[in-house]
């Protein structure tokens, strides 16, 4: 609180003064500028009044005259110039009434009655000389007077540039006295003239005159030689010069005046000419105070000018320093800020659950977690590596505010390594080497501190979080923030590992062949690799029944027995052989799994599924016949002990035909050893649909001799099912004229049953049956012969 109090007195102090500064600054050139502007103000209306003063003095002159003792020419040109002047006066006058506005500061009353004696003054049929020289010179005196009194209220006398101070003197009083003496030498000589008479008041009165004028030429060229800038002064001493010059022809008239009669002496002759003075004298007071504006104005614009690179400075001034005071207070706030922020820490926890929650993946958990920190603890700096424990790595996983950091770092390497390495924070102080930089556009700070924080999931490193502060930062050790970091670290660890899951179940997929099925067997999913067996796509086969890759020669029992086994609840193991959907077979070797709920009720199946084709494709080719495709001698061998044992597990009889062929080595004689062979592959798939029951088995032992087995309880039926058997063969007539047995291809048939109760050898067995398959041969053939035990 007390840092904030200091603060904002500084500021107030640094407002004030810029704005106090900057204030007088501004005002101090306005007053100079207006000071300017009134003496122009000054010189402008000092000229009006100059020029009307010239008029009232030619009125002045032509009221000297009078109609008896001039011509009738020079009367009329008289009259007709008054009457133009007066006219022109009565224009001023009108002009002058409106002055109070244009010159407020330097018009007062007086002038009111100025005017006043001017009009009653044309007005009046007075025709006394004097009287009305007088009057007139009276006026032109008080004229006079103001127009040096506006010397002083424009402060137009009071100025300090020697130069100006010159032109100012010569165009308020030395020219405007000269033009007056001039006018007053022209009103009296013109009277003497008409008058032809000279007294000595005149001729003293006259001299005076002429020694004023004489004195304020000299004044003048004086004030004017004392002028610096050089054209000005050669230009205006030319014009005195032309003055000058002329003045002289009036001193001629004015002393031919005193000595002569001045019978030869116009009066009118010599008023022009002293008029010419005049006019030059007003050339000089023109092109004089054309100056003094010239050189006022051009203060002006050098006022105004500095005037305004001074607002523009101050302006700039007064935006750095509102530019660096929000820089210092947005500084100020981010120092104080993040110890302030962890106090609402409850809205900040639901804050960050909720964005998180948001977050699916370890970089979008990152990137959310440094956000929350940047606003919530005013981070100026942040990082997060993900720890992988199969390979000892960090993993970079997300920034902010600086894309420096290594992407991968070693455990123990660096900060973020030795962090991981030790599982403990570590804070690092930078100090001031690096400089915080305070800008218009935004601010860069480097921090100035480092907080490297391990995540810890079950005592087991899991990743690194990283923030820079911009001062001191004190928040590690808050309770509050060891629950952020808790929250963050769950997060990730539960992305982390969906992350993981979600790759071994695609791993599964790609790889295990599973499915699903409902409890009808209707298929619910299945993975990749079972739709890559089975030829069918996810589509085509979810929804079907499971039984559309069955594969015809499956027996039925098999089924039967799956079902039985799964319905049960217990889990089925089985190798079966399925169709794909070319139509190839392939067999598979399954575990069937039941799905069940918590009350033990089947929900479904679940399968997991090895492929054993190629299996058992080398099995069936080392136990088939290459021939006739039945199963061959050497698992005869074995098949038929594994058989043998079953029928006494399951207290079964079981059943041996021994099968040759009647007078094959004829028939191989009579039509050649290749037909041979193809009544041999006829004769076998015959003997293959007929024994085609679960347990039922057919294999050539060798040559034209074949062997079946199989399963009955009842001797009858299996004698029965032998005789079928030699009928069928038979009934396939095939020609054979060589037997002397049949007309057609027969088989003689050996069986034995062999009951429950036998404890025969199976070798004795084999022995006994084919002695019985001799007996029948002995018997005639095409028969079959019964030994029973
Ligand atoms: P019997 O009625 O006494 O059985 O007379 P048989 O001629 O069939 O006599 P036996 O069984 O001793 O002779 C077997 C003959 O079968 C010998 C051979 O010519 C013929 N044979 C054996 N194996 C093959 C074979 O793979 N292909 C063909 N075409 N003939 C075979
Ligand atoms: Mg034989
Ligand atoms: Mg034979």
């Amino acid at each position: 609180m007390q840092k904030i109090y200091k603060f904002a007195v500084l500021v107030l102090f640094l407002i004030g003064g810029t704005l106090f500064l900057f204030n007088n600054f501004v005002a101090n050139y306005n007053q100079e500028i207006q000071k300017i502007e009134d003496k122009l103000d000054g010189v402008e209306f000092a000229q009006k009044i100059q020029k009307f003063i010239l008029k009232l003095q030619k009125l002045r002159g032509y009221s000297q005259f009078d109609e008896i003792s001039s011509t009738d020419l020079n009367w009329n040109i008289i009259q007709n110039n008054v009457q133009l002047i007066k006219a022109d006066v009565d224009k001023d006058i009108f002009l002058f009434k409106k002055f109070d506005k244009t010159y407020p500061e330097l018009y007062d009353s007086d002038y009111d009655h100025i005017i006043k004696e001017i009009e009653s003054l044309l007005q009046s049929s007075q025709d006394d000389k004097n009287l009305l020289y007088q009057r007139y010179t009276y006026i032109i005196e008080q004229l006079k007077d103001k127009m040096y009194y506006i010397g002083f209220k424009s402060k137009l006398l009071l100025e300090s540039d020697s130069d100006k101070y010159f032109l100012i003197e010569t165009m308020l009083k030395h020219i405007p006295n000269y033009i007056e003496t001039v006018g007053k030498i022209r009103a009296k000589t013109t009277k003497a003239i008409l008058d032809k008479y000279t007294d000595d008041e005149l001729k003293y009165s006259l001299q005076n005159n002429c020694m004023v004028c004489d004195e304020n030429a000299k004044l003048i060229y004086k004030t004017i030689s004392e002028i610096e800038e050089d054209d000005k002064k050669t230009r205006l001493l030319s014009l005195l010069e032309n003055v000058n010059s002329e003045t002289k022809k009036v001193r001629e008239y004015v002393k031919k005046t005193f000595i002569s009669d001045h019978t030869d002496v116009d009066a009118l002759d010599f008023f022009s000419v002293a008029t010419s003075v005049i006019d030059k004298s007003f050339e000089l007071y023109s092109a004089n105070s054309e100056y003094l504006s010239q050189k006022l104005n051009e203060k002006l614009k050098v006022l105004e000018k500095t005037k305004l690179y001074g607002t523009i400075i101050g302006a700039v001034v007064v935006l750095f320093i509102i530019v660096t005071i929000i820089s210092m207070i947005r500084g100020y706030m981010l120092y104080t800020r993040s110890e302030n922020k962890i106090k609402n820490n409850l809205t900040s926890i639901i804050e960050l659950k909720n964005d998180l929650e948001k977050c699916k993946t370890i970089a979008e958990i990152s990137s959310s977690s440094l956000y929350f920190f940047a606003t919530k603890l005013n981070i100026v700096q942040g990082v997060i590596y993900i720890f992988n424990e199969e390979n000892n790595k960090l993993y970079l996983a997300s920034s902010y505010a600086t894309n420096e950091m290594k992407p991968i770092v070693e455990l123990g390497e660096g900060l973020i390594g030795e962090v991981a390495a030790q599982m403990r924070h570590i804070q690092t102080y930078l100090g001031d080497d690096k400089k915080r930089y305070f800008g218009i556009e935004s601010i860069v700070i480097e921090p100035t501190s480092i907080c490297t924080i391990p995540l810890i999931s079950y005592d087991k490193i899991f990743g690194v979080l990283q923030l820079g502060f911009i001062k001191e930062n004190k928040v590690v050790h808050n309770d509050d923030f060891a629950y952020f970091i808790d929250m963050i670290t769950s997060f990730l660890r539960d992305a982390k590992y969906s992350e993981v899951n979600k790759k071994y179940i695609e791993l599964i997929d790609k790889h295990v062949i599973t499915s699903k099925t409902n409890i009808k067997g209707v298929i619910t999913d299945v993975s990749d690799a079972f739709t890559k067996i089975s030829g069918y796509s996810k589509k085509e086969i979810i929804g079907k029944s499971h039984s559309i890759i069955a594969h015809p020669d499956t027996p039925k029992e098999v089924y039967k027995n799956l079902w039985n086994t799964i319905l049960s609840g217990k889990i089925y193991r089985g190798e079966i052989k399925n169709l794909n959907k070319n139509g190839k077979d392939y067999w598979i070797e399954t575990t069937i799994t039941p799905q069940m709920d918590k009350y033990d009720n089947i929900l479904g199946f679940s399968a997991i599924i090895r492929d054993i084709t190629d299996k058992k494709r080398i099995e069936e080719y080392s136990i088939t016949d290459a021939l006739t495709g039945l199963h061959n001698r050497r698992f005869y061998d074995s098949n038929f002990i594994k058989e043998y044992k079953i029928s006494k597990r399951e207290d079964k009889n079981l059943i041996l035909l021994i099968i040759d062929i009647d007078f094959f080595k004829q028939y191989n004689d009579m039509y050649g050893h290749q037909r041979g062979d193809e009544v041999l592959k006829t004769v076998s798939s015959s003997m293959k649909s007929f024994f085609k029951r679960a347990n039922d088995y057919v294999y050539r032992l060798g040559g034209e001799e074949f062997a079946i087995t199989f399963y009955t309880n009842n001797p009858k039926n299996a004698f029965e099912r032998a005789e079928n058997l030699r009928k069928n063969i038979e009934d396939l007539k095939i020609e054979h004229n060589a037997s002397s047995v049949s007309k057609y291809v027969s088989i003689s048939i050996g069986l034995t049953f062999i009951a429950k109760e036998c404890i025969m050898e199976p070798d004795e067995i084999y022995k006994i049956t084919d002695e019985t398959l001799y007996r029948a041969k002995k018997e005639g053939r095409n028969r079959v012969e019964v030994t029973s035990f």
